[in-house]
């Protein structure tokens, strides 16, 4: 059945939900498909061939024209908050085909996004344009890099057909490939429109999916939320340490699995500043920065009051068992993100003042407007180029407090700045490199500096010379730099 060879090995488990949870649809064919770019480590690394798919055939099917064998193609129902409203959602542009069970024996979602429009779509066109899905595969790709769970970019395809957005643009298909697509949302979906029956179905679902090792004992649904806080607080912890903003943390863009989903209108921080913003409709800065870990722990309850027929028959007492289990969020969130900041920091041991040196810097680097990455690079380095922190009147004292503050661990200098390099990247997907990269890609079809821009991402602890260029700050700042969602 796989004429190509391509290793395709299906199955949708998800399709043996109960039929609430989905629709089952093919994609709307596209006129005339083309591969842009392909990922060919990642294909392998999921029993793919990329040689098979690097070809008309293989763009027919991340077009949705084709289906690969064993694929049962749907479309999600979910439901959730979105800038605090509960909507009903739902994949409105996006289907997934079944999950690749990998040569490990994992099963990851392959999910065509973009791919035309289902039950779900409401006003939408159910496309995608170019710019936003090459955006999604570069920031994506970026954060695998730097250790931070998230899904993948498989390929994107261009569909050789025009999408009207501000202007007209051309259409294209991302491959997206998840180790799920539950979200928050999807449970909100359950509990709101299901019986619990079915949201028990869906939860125990979830637990073989991802968390094989909770017994399956009358606590696994407790153990089971505390298990996606975990995983969320330590995710919202190493996106505070990179600067990362994901932009638009509606429950319907926080996954189960506790990966980073849905690139939109994310970016990362140049200067520091937690009140920082780039999404054109967050307005209020509900998203910012800053805000990032009080909106993980508000998804986070939202999460619980699905579980709570699952938690205990006793209402009030199910209510309290989750209450203690969400108030265990700010503490974990908080330990995690400080054991990330003395890695950045080259600290192998622990000190109450720890936390104190951290807020001092951050306050200073708030004060000068210093750049988040560089200045770790230059604390790393002890070179000062592309970071004015240490123009700083107070930067004197709190550098000999830190170096002081070095000196009493043991631990040898080759092994701190070892930490550091390893924690403080070289690279992230700066906002005006990203789009110098679409832009070349979308008005000339030239992928090269996209290409050479994944290369040099591909690697951000390795500072190597090369690396360097990626480390200075366009010649103008804009402050106005904006991105978009849902395009
Ligand atoms: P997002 O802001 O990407 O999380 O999307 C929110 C919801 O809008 C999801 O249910 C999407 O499937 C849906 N959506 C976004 N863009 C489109 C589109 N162009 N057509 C149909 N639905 C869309
Ligand atoms: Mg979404
Ligand atoms: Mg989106």
């Amino acid at each position: 059945k796989d004429k190509l060879g391509a290793g395709w090995n299906l199955d949708n488990s998800y399709a043996r939900l109960p039929q609430t949870f989905y629709t089952s649809q093919g994609a709307v064919p596209v006129h005339s498909p083309e591969l842009v770019i392909l990922n060919e480590s990642l294909a392998a690394s999921l029993g793919l061939n990329a040689e098979a798919l690097n070809s008309k055939e293989g763009a027919a099917i991340f077009a949705g024209n084709e289906i690969p064998p064993g694929a049962e193609p749907l479309a999600q129902a979910y439901a959730g908050h979105q800038f605090g409203n509960f909507n009903m959602l739902g994949d409105g542009r996006a289907l997934l085909l079944g999950e690749q069970i990998t040569p490990q024996g994992e099963r990851v979602d392959i999910q065509l996004k973009g791919s035309g429009r289902t039950p779900y779509s409401r006003g939408g066109d159910g496309r995608a344009a170019i710019g936003p899905m090459l955006r999604e595969y570069i920031i994506s790709e970026a954060m695998e890099a730097l250790g931070i769970p998230t899904t993948r970019s498989l390929a994107v395809v261009t569909t050789g057909e025009s999408i009207i957005r501000e202007t007209e643009r051309p259409g294209a298909i991302l491959t997206r490939v998840a180790s799920s697509h539950i979200r928050v949302a999807t449970f909100q979906y359950a509990a709101r429109w299901g019986t619990v029956e079915e949201l028990r179905a869906l939860a125990d679902y979830t637990l073989e999916r991802h968390f094989p090792d909770i017994p399956l004992d009358h606590n696994r649904y407790l153990n089971f939320l505390r298990e996606v806080i975990k995983r969320q607080a330590s995710l919202i912890a190493k996106w505070q340490n990179v600067g990362f903003i994901h932009g638009v943390m509606n429950t319907d863009n926080m996954a189960i699995s506790g990966e980073t989903i849905d690139y939109g209108p994310c970016a990362f921080m140049d200067a520091y500043n937690p009140a920082t913003v780039f999404s054109s409709i967050d307005t209020q800065g509900r998203y910012a920065y800053g805000n990032q870990p009080y909106i993980a722990g508000w998804n986070l309850a939202r999460l619980a009051e699905t579980l709570l027929p699952l938690l205990h028959d006793n209402e009030d007492v199910a209510i309290q068992i989750a209450q203690d289990a969400i108030s265990q969020f700010s503490e974990q969130y908080h330990h995690e993100w400080l054991s990330g900041m003395r890695a950045k920091l080259g600290l192998l041991t622990e000190e109450d003042e720890d936390e104190t040196l951290m807020k001092d810097l951050l306050e200073l680097m708030e004060k000068q407007s210093a750049d988040f990455t560089n200045t770790f690079l230059a604390l790393t380095f002890d070179k000062w180029e592309n970071s004015n922190l240490n123009e700083a009147p107070e930067f004197a004292e709190w550098n000999e407090r830190w170096k002081a503050r070095l000196g009493r661990q043991s631990e040898s200098k080759e092994a701190v700045e070892q930490l550091m390099k390893s924690s403080n990247p070289a690279v992230i997907p700066r906002n005006h490199r990203v789009e110098e990269a679409l832009e070349r890609a979308e008005n000339d079809g030239d992928y090269s500096v996209m290409n050479q821009l994944l290369a040099v991402l591909r690697k951000p602890y390795a500072h190597t010379p090369e690396q360097e260029e990626y480390a200075t700050l366009p010649t103008t700042c804009d402050p106005s730099y904006r991105t978009f969602c849902g395009t």
